[in-house]
Formats: C-alpha cells, structure tokens, sequence
C-alpha cells in the first residue's frame, strides 16, 4: 500500500516577515510547516528530489535574513508536552516537541514550583532551538538542566536520541552549530528539581526581591522578578525588530585582558578560568558609542547596546552593515573580534 504521508506539498515564494523578529522581509523559495514527525522523511525526500537547501526555523528569533532564501524553509511546529514526576524520586522529567514555545515550558515548571528554568524566562523561540545555541540567561544555560533530546539524523537516516555529552553544549555553542545541517531537533526532554534553591546571585535580582519583601522565593517569583527585569532591558519584538543580544561575549586569554585591564582600568569581566576572561560585550560596545544609536530604521537599543534593532522596514542588508560597522569600531578601539551570536542567512 502507498504511504498516505507521502505527500508533501512546500507553498512558494512566501514572505518571512511572520517568522523572524527582526521583522524583516525576505522571502522563502520554499516554505513549509511540519507538525509531525512522520512528516519528516517525505519532506526530505521532496529535498533531495528537487536538490534544494534546507533552512530549519523556530520562532525565528535568533535570525537575520539578509536576502531571500533560496530553497526550503521549514518551521518545526511539532507540538506536544509531557511531565513525567515517577522515574525519579527528586526530579521531573519534562519532555516537550521541538515547536512548543518555551516560555510555555517555563510556565509549566514554575506552576508546578519545579526548579532549575525560573532563569531562562522570557526567553522567545521554541523548545527545539534552545539546545542550539545552548540557551542561557542570568547564570544558568539550558545546559543545566538537559536531560536530552531526540532528532532526525541526516547522516543516519534515522531518530537518534543524544544526551548531554553528545550535544557537546558550551557557551552558545552546540554540536548542533558544528553541524549546522545534520540533525533535526523533534522533541527535548529536561530534568528539573521537585525541592532546589534560588540562583539569584546575578543582575539585580536579588535587589528586586528584597524590594518585593521576597525572603524565601518560589520558583514563579524568581521568574517574576526576571521578567520584569528583562521587560525593561528588552525590546517588545512585537514593536521594535531585534533578534536580542546580536553578539557573543568575546572570550580572551588572561594575558591579553591584563594588557587591556591596564589601559582600561573600569573594563569589566568574568572570569572563565586561570587562563580565559569573558568580557560583557554590551560594555565594549557602549564604550564606542552606539548605545542608544539610530539611523532611519536600523539602531542600537538605547537600553541595552548588545542588541541591534530594526525600528520599521529596514533591510538585513542594513542591520548586518550596522553590525559591522559596530564589530569594526570595537576592533579599532580594543583589538577584540566580536563574533555574531545571530544565526546569519
Ligand atoms: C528579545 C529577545 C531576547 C532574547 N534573549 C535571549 C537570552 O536571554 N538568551 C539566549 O540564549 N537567547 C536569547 N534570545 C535569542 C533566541 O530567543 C534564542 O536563541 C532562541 O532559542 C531561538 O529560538 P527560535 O525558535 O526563535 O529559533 P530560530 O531563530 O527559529 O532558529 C535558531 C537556530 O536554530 C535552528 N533550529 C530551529 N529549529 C530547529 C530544529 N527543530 N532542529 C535543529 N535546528 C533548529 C535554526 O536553523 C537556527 O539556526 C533572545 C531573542 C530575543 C528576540
């Protein structure tokens, strides 16, 4: 009998301007959605039958598009989300499909007063990016609390299941980056805590809590308390384009800081270990000036100098050339490389 999943029929020359919030308007040769798994061989076939790229995107929220996309883009929208409170005495295991919104996940958990992802609220995008670039936020990364994650493997031709050292997480950065296009993330699973205790030791959220008389918080009060922190450092995406921070961290050896630390005395850092500092980039940024930046569309949020923003109907063309013209002025002034931290098409 002939598969009845074997059709797959992309729609062509579709606007993108929905799926990224940077809002801009680049178009897809070739679009579609996949809400099931089962979709997903027939859809690879439709690729290698029409020799085409495959573009892979969630919320679009680490995206800049700086030209129409040529080939098939396809949004992961496989839905599902299941809690399982038995296989560990102390721990939840949370399993959700890769198109689930994640701030619906850090919902489910803190409703539930499970601990470990009340610090990656507010955080857009859906479950199956988040291991991409090792989602992290106020002191914690999803690394954290991977348990692990089941995804179409290209070069098998099979659902492989990885587990954290597998994923081959760091800072920002996944084996999901190495191979940008082997693995199709279907569903994540995470452990969580039934009993934990706050990481409030970053930003202002300690402070926030002592002014809210919060002693001993839950975990939905941590995650209170960073939104509004967040709600104030960030952009609304439905107002004002922007992919959040558009650049990593630059990561430099302790000899080199040193000689930067002397010439500039209030640089502040992190230090990773005895031979690698992690400067904030938003600083290096700020220090050249950009804060609060803008020319007609395209600027720099005046809140916040690490994310670049699209203020109406700007270009990739033109936030790409703002983040150049930014990564070339830290270069002059520090001699440090900022590195994209957006997923550049
Ligand atoms: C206002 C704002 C604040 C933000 N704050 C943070 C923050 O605090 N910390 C942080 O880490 N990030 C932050 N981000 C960045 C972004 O939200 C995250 O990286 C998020 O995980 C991206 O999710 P997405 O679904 O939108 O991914 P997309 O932008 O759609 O895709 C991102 C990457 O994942 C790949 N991908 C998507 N789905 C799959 C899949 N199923 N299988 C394999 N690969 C896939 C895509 O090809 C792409 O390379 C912020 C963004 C914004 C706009």
């Amino acid at each position: 009998m002939d598969n009845p999943f074997a059709v797959f029929v992309p729609q062509s020359n579709v606007s993108l301007l929905e799926y990224n919030t940077f809002h801009v308007d680049a178009k897809a040769e070739w679009f579609a959605s996949i809400d099931f798994e089962y979709q997903i061989p027939t859809m690879l076939d439709w690729v290698d039958e029409h020799d085409v790229d495959l573009h892979l995107i969630g919320g679009g929220s680490n995206i800049l598009l700086t030209k129409d996309v040529s080939g098939l883009v396809v949004r992961i929208a496989i839905d599902g989300l299941e809690c399982d409170v038995e296989t560990f005495s102390d721990k939840v295991l949370l399993t959700a499909g890769a198109g689930i919104q994640w701030e619906r996940v850090v919902e489910c958990a803190t409703s539930h007063g499970w601990w470990g992802i009340e610090n990656l609220t507010l955080i857009p995008g859906v479950m199956g990016s988040a291991p991409v670039q090792n989602i992290g936020a106020y002191g914690v990364e999803l690394a954290d609390l991977f348990y692990s994650l089941r995804a179409w493997d290209r070069m098998r031709g099979e659902v492989v299941t990885l587990v954290k050292e597998d994923c081959r997480f760091g800072y920002r950065q996944s084996v999901f980056k190495e191979w940008p296009n082997r693995y199709i993330i279907l569903s994540v699973s995470l452990l969580l805590k039934k009993e934990g205790s706050p990481r409030i030791g970053y930003g202002q959220i300690e402070t926030k809590l002592r002014e809210s008389r919060i002693d001993s918080p839950s975990p939905a009060d941590i995650m209170n308390v960073i939104r509004s922190i967040r709600e104030e450092k960030l952009p609304d995406t439905k107002r004002v384009g922007c992919a959040g921070s558009f650049f990593k961290n630059p990561v430099v050896s302790a000899d080199f800081f040193n000689s930067l630390k002397r010439r500039f005395p209030e640089m502040p850092s992190y230090v990773i270990d005895e031979n690698f500092i992690k400067i904030p980039a938003g600083w290096l940024i700020e220090q050249c000036g950009w804060k609060g930046f803008r020319k007609d569309n395209i600027g720099v949020w005046p809140h916040q100098a690490l994310v670049i923003v699209n203020y109406g109907n700007a270009t990739g063309k033109e936030l790409l050339s703002l983040a150049h013209d930014i990564i070339d002025s830290v270069r002059t002034k520090f001699d440090v490389v900022l590195y994209p931290e957006v997923n550049i098409l």
